[in-house]
């Protein structure tokens, strides 16, 4: 016991317990009876009190503390025994709650430890639980299913007759492009109906999927998220409904130049994408012919720039800005570095997701060199953890090195990641990968093409919401709707006002708590900080 140890008593220090550990000890004593609990577990919990006494005589460790009062508490609250009747003196046990304050670098109490701190941290364990039971099985990331993507790709090389070589160049991925369904038939198994189906709607609407990207879809689901993102189906040529042009088309001021905001404009540069995907929403547009512009419609663009000088972020887009040859990247990279009132760039590109073999040396020397010159950023689009292989998180950790950031725009797809388990897992995995979640998409209303892939609002927000408290902060995406610029989807965790603070409500436990709000009158002060020295000096 306690008072036998010496050294214990010369540590042993007298003074009232924190409010914390009194409220411990009241749950601990809550049942007042005195009979004795059963000989075995008092022989249990007098070995525990000996090595909290002997371990902790010396000032080191404060486990053994821990772990007797964490068990003393769960025998109050499961067994209804209280240290009492399994044989311990409460001043005992106050002397160590009293070392355990001494010990810890910050004055944590056992009370605040064992009473509220690890309670939480259980009850926080329970909101994950789910998730962790079930990432790997309903929303495996490529670099989990690694094996079996290798192993179509190995099939599709075979099926197309693609060497080694051809395979890791993006010139070998772009010639063996898959454009038709009798190509696309022979490397992804399709039931004979949907082979009808995509071979009649690629009538209207092109298909092109590197055989990479290919290789990420995975047998055993009718809508794998991969093939649901590539190829198109009959929904998109039988929905009913008119597509309303897109936004940009009443939003382009110049040539190639689209601007929703007065200092962000955007470079459609290209029309062409190493992949075509079945949500774009320049559907009508991208992809339909291959175009190559020419210097002037680019010089028009960036005179454009020139002549107005509020503009200080361009986004060079398309598209896919990376299908742009690099010396043309180089070239148009460098002239808006040289406008003096543009300060950033980034590139709009999914090519490090369909076509990673497209990111070579050349291409990163010449990002480095424009991010050493003004901040460039890479926004991307992922949507799924599938799509993070160990050649795109190469890809893009290779990037992430050479720019100020690396950024992912996800669209919010019905069946390919409308689920809190594939949302988390796509926002965790891009982050390891070195992207940065930025925002999620609502997708859009206006194509009767992809109507077929939306998701309400609400699920969107309730996803989202869910990440808060869960998953690290700089891994939540902003949920955005596209209606004429972004129109942020957050659903503010403001409940109200009352007495001068506002209620507010923490997402990942609805428990509500009274915000107070800064005081009106003092913020409307001017004479605030050095001000109130203002007239001192009788000037
Ligand atoms: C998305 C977009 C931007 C950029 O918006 P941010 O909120 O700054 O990311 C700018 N212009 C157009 C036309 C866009 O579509
Ligand atoms: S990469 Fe972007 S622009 Fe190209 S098809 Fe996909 S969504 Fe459209």
């Amino acid at each position: 016991m306690l008072t036998e140890t010496d050294q214990a008593q010369d540590i042993t220090i007298a003074g009232p317990l924190d409010a914390f550990t009194q409220e411990l000890f009241d749950d601990l004593y809550i049942n007042e009876e005195s009979a004795a609990a059963p000989e075995e577990l008092r022989l249990h919990v007098a070995g525990l009190l000996e090595a909290a006494e002997t371990d902790t005589a010396d000032l080191r460790h404060t486990g053994p503390i821990v772990a007797l009062f964490a068990e003393l508490h769960r025998i109050a609250h499961e067994l209804d025994w209280n240290p009492g009747q399994l044989g311990l003196a409460r001043e005992a046990l106050e002397n160590l709650a009293r070392r355990h304050a001494r010990i810890d670098e910050h004055g944590v109490t056992i009370g605040g430890r064992v009473g509220k701190a690890l309670p939480i941290v259980h009850e926080a364990r329970t909101r994950i639980a789910d998730y962790l039971d079930r990432h790997a099985i309903e929303a495996p990331s490529g670099l989990e299913v690694w094996d079996r993507i290798l192993a179509n790709q190995a099939r599709i090389k075979q099926a197309l007759g693609m060497s080694d070589v051809d395979w890791d160049s993006y010139s070998g991925q772009l010639r063996h492009a898959i454009e038709n369904v009798d190509t696309l038939a022979s490397v992804v198994d399709l039931p004979p109906q949907a082979v009808d189906e995509v071979r009649r709607v690629t009538q209207t609407y092109r298909m092109r999927l590197t055989p990479y990207y290919a290789s990420l879809i995975l047998s055993g689901h009718d809508n794998d998220p991969v093939l649901l993102q590539a190829v198109p189906t009959g929904e998109m040529v039988d929905a009913v409904g008119e597509e309303i042009p897109p936004v940009a088309a009443d939003h382009s001021p110049a040539r190639l130049i689209d601007q929703f905001y007065p200092r962000v404009a955007t470079i459609k540069a290209t029309n062409m994408c190493a992949m075509y995907c079945t949500h774009c929403l320049r559907i009508a547009h991208i992809g339909a012919k291959d175009r190559i512009y020419g210097k002037e419609a680019y010089g028009e663009a960036l005179d454009y720039i020139r002549a107005n000088p509020e503009i200080r972020d361009v986004l060079v887009t398309g598209g896919d800005a990376l299908v742009l040859p690099n010396a043309m990247l180089q070239w148009l990279l460098g002239e808006l570095d040289g406008i003096e009132h543009v300060r950033m760039k980034r590139l709009g590109s999914r090519i490090p997701v369909t076509t990673p073999q497209r990111v070579d040396e050349e291409l990163l020397d010449i990002l480095e060199a424009s991010n050493n010159r003004k901040p460039l950023r890479v926004v991307t689009q992922i949507n799924t953890a599938q799509e993070i292989t160990p050649v795109s998180k190469a890809a893009f950790t290779a990037i992430s090195r050479r720019v100020a950031a690396v950024m992912n725009q996800a669209v919010l797809l019905k069946g390919i990641n409308d689920s809190k388990i594939k949302m988390w897992k796509l926002c965790e995995t891009i982050q390891e990968a070195y992207v940065r979640p930025y925002y999620v998409f609502n997708c859009s209303y206006r194509n009767p093409q992809f109507s077929h892939l939306r998701v309400p609002v609400a699920t969107g927000q309730e996803i989202v919401e869910s990440m808060y408290g869960n998953i690290s902060g700089d891994a939540i995406p902003r949920y955005i709707a596209t209606a004429g610029g972004k129109i942020p989807l957050h659903r503010t965790n403001m409940l109200g006002r009352k007495e001068g603070g506002l209620r507010l409500q923490k997402p990942w436990s609805g428990d509500r708590v009274l915000y107070p709000d800064a005081d009106a009158r003092e913020y409307g002060r001017e004479d605030f900080g050095f001000a109130r020295f203002r007239d001192m000096d009788g000037a």
